[in-house]
């Protein structure tokens, strides 16, 4: 059973005993896993940090391996994506199991507004994609406001035109978009008044200094100005202490929270469960 499978058993990256074999290993056993039950969604609320309402959550993945077990998307996500086309086969793997989950949770009334998609940013300006998408939203009875896709700022920039026109036909459908670990890459803040996106993610690493560094606070401030200026949907990640939390109430804007202090990802059951007894 997934969900006996405690989040802090997740095995860590550890490069002394990460090698070639290992990596080639994973990307011929991702494959089995596909179609043999090993992996599994977790998903992790994203909170209203003023009314602590759930807003919405993003899908993790996670794989139990057989012989290895637990291994983390850290490690295995990055390994299966430089190995090419695969990493398409598993996203569209989680897309079609993420609008299962909705249209179940749909059925029970779960409240919730969206499910967020992890999408790698090879895939994005993809038409295989945008055909994925909306044939599982059909098929699953669906509305895309359900779904947000979630895209890292270093793989977009790359090709930043095709990845513009791509983000425009999703959300003319009705999709958000979120730019995901935003802070992290090189990219600037003059991306964010380019891209056609409904919301920020700030990394985590910006929360991790604010109660000590005021230099941090000041950052983290700043930039949600801006974003709630740009009129973006902000989503504050790797919240983890009373004091973070505290600091992030006392700001106007009251962005969303995503992080352990209100949980780690849950199980779907857990989810259910977490949001009943709320
Ligand atoms: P991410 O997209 O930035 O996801 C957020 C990560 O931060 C998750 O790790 C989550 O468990 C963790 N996290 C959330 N709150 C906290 C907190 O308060 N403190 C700390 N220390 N960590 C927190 P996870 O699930 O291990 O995923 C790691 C990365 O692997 C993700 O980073 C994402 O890049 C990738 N990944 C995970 N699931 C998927 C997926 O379904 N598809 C794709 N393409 N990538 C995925
Ligand atoms: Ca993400
Ligand atoms: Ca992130
Ligand atoms: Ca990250």
């Amino acid at each position: 059973d997934p969900a006996s499978n405690n989040e802090q058993n997740v095995i860590e990256y550890d490069p002394k005993i990460h090698t070639y074999n290992m990596d080639r290993q994973i990307v011929e056993d991702i494959e089995k896993a596909m179609v043999s039950n090993e992996l599994f969604l977790v998903y992790q609320p994203k909170v209203q940090s003023h009314t602590r309402k759930v807003s919405g959550l993003e899908a993790l993945i996670r794989w139990k391996h057989p012989e290895n077990g637990m291994i983390s998307p850290g490690v295995f996500i990055p390994i299966v994506e430089a190995a090419g086309n695969k990493i398409f086969d598993l996203t569209d793997w989680i897309i079609e199991h993420v609008c299962q989950q909705i249209s179940q949770w749909l059925q029970e009334e779960i409240e919730f507004e969206q499910v967020s998609i992890n999408i790698p940013g090879s895939y994005i300006t993809s038409s295989r994609l945008y055909e994925v998408v909306t044939k599982n939203l059909e098929n699953y009875k669906v509305d895309s406001k359900y779904i947000e896709l979630e895209i890292t700022e270093t793989s977009v920039v790359h090709d930043i035109r095709h990845a513009i026109t791509a983000i425009n036909k999703f959300r003319e459908i009705g999709l958000s978009v979120a730019l995901d670990d935003f802070g992290t890459g090189l990219s600037s803040l003059s991306y964010l008044k380019r891209m056609p996106i409904s919301t920020i993610k700030i990394d985590k690493s910006f929360v991790d200094g604010i109660s000590n560094s005021e230099k941090d606070s000041a950052v983290l401030k700043s930039i949600i100005t801006l974003s709630n200026s740009l009129n973006l949907k902000i989503v504050i990640e790797g919240v983890e202490t009373e004091e973070q939390y505290n600091f992030i109430y006392s700001m106007e804007e009251a962005p969303l929270i995503q992080g352990y202090y209100f949980s780690r990802p849950l199980t779907s059951q857990e989810f259910v469960s977490w949001t009943n007894e709320r």
